[in-house]
């Protein structure tokens, strides 16, 4: 019988058409489920309400030491009429392979399918096990995947305290001719803020008197200026490191894209998003005179107390008031793992140009948020080719005739591969 190979198990997964909402991620699983039974690797189904399905496969010998590998299978609506091919067609045209979830994230599903089969056919050399967690509904907040998953009896307990593989990272970032790989190794805190100014009665209609509005360009003026971060974390300063630019060698100025994505990655920000002010405005409460919504994204180490507090102090002397809206704490992994030297060594292998890997946080937020409590390490690390770069995949995520190139599916399968092999028959990159 003909093994599909990585690009075919692809085609089929994006063929599955699982945009969330509504997810339907139920024949997808069962795709997957098909898949273990026939190579007789040991697996669970979890089925929820609304088709949503979750998978968990597992290798090898339970042990602490185990690897997990965590991917979604949900993706982002397309609009296929915007699409230069259907996006649920999994065309091939040029070296790539289009369709909505080739990079989020069901390539890399699809490499660990692959993988799965070489694993399963050495389980017996394998010192320890690995668990695949191929979950619904990261894209819209998890309540039918991960999140509702890890109440599952066991899975919890079966997960923690492991280094976890996942989405987010792996991707090439090239400066003055030197290429990096940057892995995602923690996330920002989410901090979710509105300000508010209320009516004040004129006490004295003598005095000068400034306006809402004036107040709050003052407010915006005053957090533009605020410095959140006292502290560069060792992760933003070995990135932001990297990626000086010699003020010597202006013919390698730092492109404005990558300066943009390191300068998100290094440091805390604040957003505003959303302003109401004026008279008779229907959006603002009565005896509220205007309105700030701030969208908060803070490096992991300042605490919700400590950035509220930083607020309050800037805008010391306005008539203000500071709400928070939501706040969800962001986390860091241990950077000095040896297995992180592993990932570095097979890509080196594979790929002798790059010089190394280097970490950061990302602004954004995927599952591994679900699984830090439980005291793991979540490493962003699904490996493209070089030649598909971070700043040219970043508007093709959730974006329009999302692709993949076949130089990519091929190179992260080897990748993983070898990371997998290594790390389970080995003893080299424990700790
Ligand atoms: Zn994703």
């Amino acid at each position: 019988m003909h093994q599909k190979n990585c690009v075919e198990i692809l085609q089929d997964l994006i063929r599955f058409d699982t945009q969330n909402p509504p997810g339907n991620e139920v024949a997808l699983v069962n795709y997957i489920h098909e898949y273990c039974e026939a190579l007789h690797i040991q697996n669970d189904v979890y089925l929820y309400e609304g088709q949503r399905a979750n998978i968990i496969i597992r290798i090898g010998r339970s042990t602490p030491e185990n690897l997990v590998v965590l991917g979604h299978t949900d993706v982002v609506r397309a609009k296929a009429e915007d699409w230069k091919f259907d996006p649920f067609a999994a065309h091939i045209s040029e070296g790539y392979l289009y369709g909505r979830g080739a990079l989020d994230m069901k390539y890399f599903i699809a490499a660990a399918m692959v993988v799965m089969r070489s694993l399963k056919a050495q389980e017996a050399t394998l010192k320890r096990g690995i668990v695949f967690v191929f979950t619904a509904d990261e894209e819209t907040g998890s309540a039918f995947g991960l999140s509702r998953l890890l109440t599952e009896k066991g899975i919890a307990g079966e997960l923690s305290h492991k280094v976890v593989l996942n989405e987010g990272g792996g991707f090439a970032v090239f400066h003055q001719n030197t290429c990096h790989y940057l892995f995602e190794t923690g996330q920002k805190s989410v901090c979710r803020l509105r300000l508010t100014i209320p009516e004040e009665p004129d006490s004295n209609p003598y005095f000068h008197t400034t306006t809402h509005e004036a107040t709050l360009v003052r407010a915006l003026d005053r957090l533009e200026k605020l410095v959140i971060d006292d502290e560069i974390p060792r992760t933003s300063r070995l990135l932001s490191n990297a990626f000086t630019d010699d003020p010597a060698d202006t013919s390698h100025a730092m492109d404005a894209k990558l300066r943009n994505l390191i300068d998100t990655m290094s440091q805390s920000m604040i957003t505003p998003t959303i302003i109401h002010g004026g008279a008779r405005n229907p959006n603002l409460l009565a005896h509220i005179r205007a309105t700030i919504d701030l969208d908060c994204r803070l490096l992991p180490a300042i605490t919700k107390e400590q950035f509220v507090h930083k607020v309050e102090t800037a805008l010391e002397g306005l008539p203000i008031q500071v709400q928070v809206l939501s706040f969800s704490q962001g986390y860091e992994a241990d950077i000095e793992r040896k297995f992180i030297k592993l990932l570095e060594l097979t890509l080196q292998k594979h790929d002798p140009a790059i010089k190394g890997l280097l970490p950061f946080i990302t602004p954004g937020s995927n599952d591994g948020k679900y699984l830090k409590p439980l005291g793991c390490e979540i490493l962003g690390f699904a490996p493209l080719h070089k030649d598909e770069t971070f700043t040219t995949i970043m508007p093709l995520i959730h974006g329009l005739d999302e692709r993949i190139s076949l130089k990519s599916i091929a190179f992260c399968e080897q990748v993983l591969h070898d990371v997998c092999v290594e790390y389970l028959t080995g003893d080299a990159y424990l700790g």
